[in-house]
């Protein structure tokens, strides 16, 4: 079956996994024109009272311009607030999602009802969702640039200091998006939005592990929509390169998908695991630096790093470990959260809670071998289904001009020793493979000899 994104907006159904899915989201429209639906749309949707357009400079001038117009022509008041970026932060032409950039949205906000309008990609929509959650307000994205896969997301990642930290949000009541502004956008944009899809393959394989392993939770329709996107977005990598507008759409609607299968799950699972977990780690250390690169930039790395631990892990024989041994070896809690807290240094705060200790004896108290070696076979042939070849990879990042190396990326070699340590616990709850290898005593040597490959 070949799910269509349009056909999922508003959809709720009764699943084979035992669990009812619904997709809040009223409309979604991708097409040319798209920003003239709004004239059917909005009055259908039930939204009234005055707009307020958040944007960028860039975003205002590719798509806010015409939504304005668009919704004064339909006699809906509309204001617009364009936010400005924040120079002490390399590159200095971003807008960040922090506290000042909240502020501007909240004061400009009308006192009574209306909603609120995001145009532009991911800093845009996490400052807008996050608003119009706090105040209780529906609001419409207009997407500019398929960089990321948070358009229908029900968190955004807000910028308190120099950390970021994810807060309850609201999806948007509608996603337009439309080829002909995506085509304008940077193509540098749309090879992030790729590499944050090139990651789902590790995702996908860690949540079939987890299952397996803990017996987690798992739909296969969700995965099959998350295995859908994957496959088509390697299909169009050299349209992409040239910026094909269909192409670029067909990445968009792909970057969405992957939201709605999040909303399906009700959180992040389906497309989010090792590689992420990384990237999110690489990040904290490029904020307390000043430094900023795309998410999905930083994903791609993770996937070839992630990859290659999945390569080193499933060509290993469980049944020959001496277990008694992996389990005496393994470190207590103080020592291994002291080690946590100095890779994560000042964010360590934000992250704990006394749950974490708790959570921690327990996975230190695991008899990993009796659930890995009974289910050694099958991890081995379900779980690689998602994986691709290190070398695919690297060329699909080299034809779209991503980063193939941490070090191009202002990524440190202590980071990455670090991230492959302690990037676990960015969500302790979230079972990958990097906890497969921890558990089984293999994360530091394979760590160490990733880092050797790399850094020499
Ligand atoms: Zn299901
Ligand atoms: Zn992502």
């Amino acid at each position: 079956m070949v799910w269509k994104l349009e056909e999922l907006a508003c959809a709720e159904f009764p699943c084979g996994c035992g669990r009812v899915h619904k997709v809040p989201i009223k409309r979604i429209r991708l097409s040319r024109g798209a920003i003239g639906c709004l004239e059917e749309d909005v009055p259908e949707m039930g939204l009234t009272g005055t707009a307020l357009i958040v944007a960028d400079e860039t975003t205002f001038e590719v798509a806010g311009r015409e939504v304005e117009s668009t919704l004064q022509q339909m006699g809906i008041p509309a204001k617009t607030v364009i936010l400005r970026p924040r120079h002490s932060f390399t590159p200095s032409h971003w807008v960040l999602a922090d506290e000042r950039s909240l502020g501007e949205v909240l004061i400009r906000l009308p006192d009574n009802g209306g909603f609120l309008v995001a145009v532009g990609s991911g800093t845009i929509n996490d400052i807008t969702r996050f608003v119009a959650h706090k105040t209780g307000r529906p609001f419409i994205c207009i997407g500019t640039a398929p960089s990321m896969d948070g358009y229908a997301s029900t968190v955004a990642p807000i910028l308190t200091g120099s950390f970021k930290k994810s807060m309850p949000a609201t999806c948007p009541t509608a996603i337009y998006i439309d080829p002909d502004i995506l085509a304008a956008a940077p193509q540098e944009m749309a090879a992030a939005g790729f590499g944050d899809i090139i990651g789902k393959s590790i995702a996908l394989a860690d949540w079939r592990l987890s299952h397996i392993i803990n017996g987690e939770y798992y739909c296969p329709v969700i995965a099959s929509i998350v295995e859908q996107v994957l496959s088509q977005v390697l299909e169009d990598v050299s349209a992409l390169s040239t910026g094909d507008p269909d192409a670029l759409l067909r990445l968009a609607e792909g970057l969405i998908l992957s939201g709605v299968a999040i909303l399906m799950f009700g959180d992040s699972r389906p497309a989010a695991g090792a590689e992420h977990e990384l990237a999110h780690f690489w990040e904290i250390k490029g904020l307390e630096r000043g430094r900023l690169c795309y998410h999905g930039d930083k994903v791609a790395i993770g996937t070839l790093i992630v990859t290659e631990i999945y390569q080193r892990m499933l060509a290993l024989e469980p049944k020959a470990f001496d277990w008694e041994k992996v389990y005496a070896e393994r470190l207590p809690l103080a020592q291994y959260k002291q080690i946590v807290q100095q890779d994560f240094a000042e964010a360590w705060e934000a992250l704990y809670s006394p749950h974490w200790d708790k959570l921690k004896n327990q996975e230190l108290a695991r008899r990993t071998g009796e659930l890995v070696v009974p289910n050694w076979n099958r991890i081995q042939e379900e779980v690689p289904k998602s994986l691709l070849p290190i070398d695919s990879i690297r060329e699909y990042l080299s034809v779209l001009g991503l980063c193939q190396n941490p070090q191009e990326l202002g990524i440190e070699k202590e980071w990455v020793e670090a991230g492959l340590r302690s990037a676990k616990e960015m969500r302790p709850h979230r079972y990958t493979i990097m906890n497969l290898a921890a558990e089984m005593g293999c994360l530091e040597t394979i760590g160490g000899e990733i880092v050797q490959k790399i850094f020499g």
